[in-house]
């Protein structure tokens, strides 16, 4: 089990997960990525805005 970086719920770790799965938190709907399955780690997925600075 692991905790959502962004509001602290634990989500649970699912059968065919792999490292570098995207999914989105139960509750608070945000973008998670999986870091490592064990032990299971997620953190928030890098968004993909166009954030360059221009
Ligand atoms: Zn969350």
């Amino acid at each position: 089990m692991a905790e959502c970086p962004l509001c602290g719920s634990d989500v649970q770790k699912e059968p065919g997960m792999v490292v570098g799965e995207l999914f989105e938190c139960p509750d608070c709907g945000i973008e998670l990525e999986v870091i490592k399955l064990n032990p299971f780690k997620v953190s928030e997925a890098p968004q993909e805005e166009e954030d360059w600075g221009e």
